[in-house]
């Protein structure tokens, strides 16, 4: 017998490519999949009823750029320069990790995300098979790079091996487990030529995303100029990195050359805004993205650089920080916001047919913001435009009351289902008390 629930009373913002929206809407969701939505007048009720409060349901959010494990690292170094950061804190609380530290501190990510509308999300970093447990756990979708280093981690001395082993156990069994893997050099100052060519073999083998961070600042540039006489962008793609579906984190500093590259090859970008700012790192240029049709997402990137998970306070941040830079009102509005961690996410991921939008035949990956909040009144449900201005630049994840991930309640009426809540915070509180002693 399938399982069967229709979503009723309830304003659908659908995403999808012609801007359709439910006043009155209706979506009927069958074995994880939407199999039927419009207005109310035009859906039949079908199988269980579910009464959505008068709400304002959108797709899911999707963040394509954080390391859930960073969660212990939450607060620990602020207001400091890169290295400084690094050196009294970040290094020697990271040192104490280990697999059950991690798996407590990714699984306090997980909450944070599913309670913020975050319900797919971009993750790379150690112990990804703890990140992996916390991602089943938590019931959400989960992109996880195995982060790759030349030198030895916490974790391993050898992490391109730990990467392989992660994604043989992983591949293949997506449907199942939510768990999509992929492979994560970590950056090109951290990863050598060899080291690269090894991960491109991998991401080839099996088929996985290539996702890494590039030119999140200027001394990365300078850098990698020394040592190859290239820009990051132009190194990698002589190596061959971009010849196949690859998605980059940061993407700050770039010239019109490196951007063509990124046009050239299609590599899509996750854009951290809060993340750049807190570290002084710049500015993403987006228009030059956006005028060469490069795909741009957001991301969140990790607790120990932005400091909270909520996609949506740092969508507002994103947009109203590129006006500025662009000296434009009128520029990244707010339809343009709402896609960029909806539909732009799904298609950083290559899953752009399946997730991102509400659309009949996709996955039941969709959020509920509380029309009781007082962010999201008043609310004009017949005007686009007030729609996506609510979701842009008033409400926040404070305001997301319901989560369903394939089909699956994770949040109902704000309560978490998906894990004891309580036990989660609980256990990370533990796991980052440990790995503070002495360093805080
Ligand atoms: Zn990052």
């Amino acid at each position: 017998m399938n399982h069967q629930q229709t979503l009723t009373n309830c304003t659908v913002l659908t995403v999808d490519s012609a801007d359709t929206f439910y006043p009155r809407g209706r979506i009927v969701v069958t074995d994880g999949r939407i199999t039927a939505i419009g207005n109310e007048d035009t859906v039949a009720l079908q199988g269980e009823v579910v009464d959505m409060g008068d709400s304002l349901v959108m797709p899911g959010l999707i963040n394509t750029h954080t390391h859930s494990y960073s969660a212990a690292l939450r607060n620990a170094a602020d207001d400091l320069k890169l290295m400084d950061w690094l050196q009294t804190a970040i290094w020697p609380m990271e040192a104490r990790l280990s697999y059950e530290r991690s798996m407590a501190a990714s699984t306090m990510s997980c909450l944070e995300y599913l309670q913020s509308g975050i319900t797919t999300y971009v993750d790379m970093f150690y112990y990804t098979d703890a990140t992996a447990k916390a991602a089943q756990r938590s019931g959400l979708r989960c992109f996880l790079a195995a982060a790759v280093f030349s030198n030895p981690i916490v974790e391993t001395a050898d992490s391109i091996g730990a990467a392989e082993r992660f994604i043989r156990a992983y591949k293949g069994r997506e449907e199942e487990t939510l768990v999509y893997p992929c492979i994560g050099p970590h950056a090109p100052y951290t990863v050598t030529a060899e080291t690269w060519k090894q991960c491109m073999d991998i991401a080839d083998r099996y088929q996985v995303l290539l996702h890494t961070h590039l030119s999140e600042t200027a001394d990365e540039n300078r850098q990698i100029f020394e040592q190859t006489g290239m820009s990051p962008t132009a190194w990698l793609e002589s190596m061959g990195v971009f010849d196949r579906p690859t998605l980059l984190a940061h993407s700050i500093h770039l010239s019109d050359e490196d951007l063509d590259i990124y046009a050239k090859h299609g590599a899509a970008v996750s854009y951290n805004p809060v993340s750049n700012l807190k570290l002084v790192s710049g500015i993403m240029p987006l228009k030059k993205m956006w005028e060469r049709g490069i795909s741009v997402s957001l991301g969140t990137d990790g607790a120990q650089s932005n400091n909270s998970m909520d996609l949506l306070r740092d969508l507002r941040t994103g947009v109203l920080i590129q006006k500025q830079l662009n000296d434009s009102a009128a520029f990244f509005n707010a339809r343009e916001a709402v896609r960029m961690v909806t539909i732009d996410g799904a298609r950083a991921i290559g899953m752009e047919d399946r997730l991102g939008s509400l659309e009949i035949g996709k996955y039941a990956d969709l959020i509920a913001l509380n029309t009781e909040s007082p962010r999201l009144c008043p609310l004009h449900r017949e005007s686009l435009k007030n729609l996506y201005a609510t979701v842009t630049y008033s409400a926040c994840g404070a305001d997301v009351r319901d989560s369903m991930v394939n089909g699956r309640w994770v949040m109902r009426d704000g309560r978490v289902l998906s894990m004891d809540a309580e036990q989660v915070r609980k256990d990370a509180q533990e796991a980052a008390a440990y790995m503070a002693q002495d360093v805080l």
